[in-house]
């Protein structure tokens, strides 16, 4: 039986670890000096297979889900376990903390409140909340499809998910637009491309239906119609931590290659957020192509695989539809 977890988590990880030791440097770096296979050291100086704080806290979430549900308290409290503890790291210490993420968790030790502790600011539109959301994607297809959840909690779930962290309704839409193209890769039955296209209509529908902020939905317009969007030159695509940006090079990425490799170099080579923007490009294109296609030699190196595939297990029985 496909492994939707496994699909989809370790398609984070491996794209986190591909971009981790080459991130902030420019696109002319890249340009001159491709990233083409896994890399040790670099920016953080960590050894070859290492994956940063999108896996962690992707883990984070995951090992809550696995073990207590939907449960915001004790996803927060594992968020804390790996900015104070280095629980879910590689080598026993977070590092590489964005800004929103450390004054947000930080802020929910002091106070235990995770409906506040998010930040709101329309410039703490990073892509920290996008780039863990894989799991409540998974959770919220797997609950859709045993009929326990409508488009609408759905839709509220993912916008909560992301407000642990980052609040501003940006973030939240960006998760939103992630959980549909999950959703409509996983039912298929179409090219992967199609399968964009299919999700991201849903999304800005079903957002809207909902009650949606139309002018922030407006900043995404150029994911709107596809066949346009994967001809936009690559000079038009950043590698910024800027929640659009992020999902934009996703989205373009996936369009213009047809595996998983090529998916995720191509994400890590447009430069600066590097193991991000190929950590939720990854994830995606894990679900279109599947684990299997991930390069062996590649999974083989991340640090930690046992773990990470054990909680991919467990999630699937868990929450088996
Ligand atoms: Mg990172």
């Amino acid at each position: 039986m496909v492994n939707i977890w496994m699909n989809g988590i370790m398609g984070v990880v491996v794209g986190d670890a591909l971009g981790l030791p080459v991130q902030f440097a420019p696109r002319e770096e890249r340009d001159a000096d491709p990233v083409t296979d896994m890399r040790g050291h670099g920016v953080f100086d960590m050894p070859a297979g290492s994956w940063s704080d999108d896996s962690s806290l992707t883990l984070a979430a995951l090992d809550a889900l696995n073990n207590y549900g939907y449960d915001p308290d004790r996803i927060m409290q594992n968020f804390v376990s790996w900015l104070k503890e280095g629980k879910y790291t590689p080598l026993g210490f977070s590092y590489d903390i964005g800004g929103a993420c450390f004054d947000s968790i930080t802020e929910y030790s002091r106070t235990h409140n995770w409906k506040t502790c998010g930040r709101t600011g329309e410039n703490e539109n990073g892509n920290g909340s996008l780039m863990r959301i894989m799991p409540f994607c998974l959770y919220c297809y797997c609950e859709q499809k045993a009929g326990r959840m409508t488009d609408t909690e759905a839709i509220e779930l993912i916008r909560e998910a992301s407000a642990f962290t980052h609040a501003h309704e940006r973030s939240r839409i960006a998760c939103v637009l992630y959980y549909f193209i999950v959703r409509s890769v996983l039912d298929g039955k179409m090219s992967s491309n199609k399968c964009l296209q299919r999700g991201l209509d849903d999304g800005f529908r079903l957002y809207a239906e909902n009650g949606g902020d139309m002018d922030e939905l407006a900043y995404f317009n150029r994911l709107r119609d596809l066949s346009l969007f994967k001809d936009v030159p690559r000079d038009e695509i950043s590698g910024s931590g800027y929640v659009l940006h992020s999902l934009e090079a996703a989205v373009w990425c996936l369009l213009n290659t047809n595996n998983y490799a090529d998916a995720v170099l191509l994400a890590v080579n447009l430069g600066l957020d590097t193991d991000t923007t190929a950590a939720i490009t990854g994830g995606l294109a894990g679900l279109i192509y599947g684990e299997i296609s991930i390069p062996k030699r590649w999974r083989d190196q991340i640090l930690k695989k046992e773990m990470i595939e054990e909680m991919c297990h467990m999630a699937a029985s868990k929450y088996n539809y």
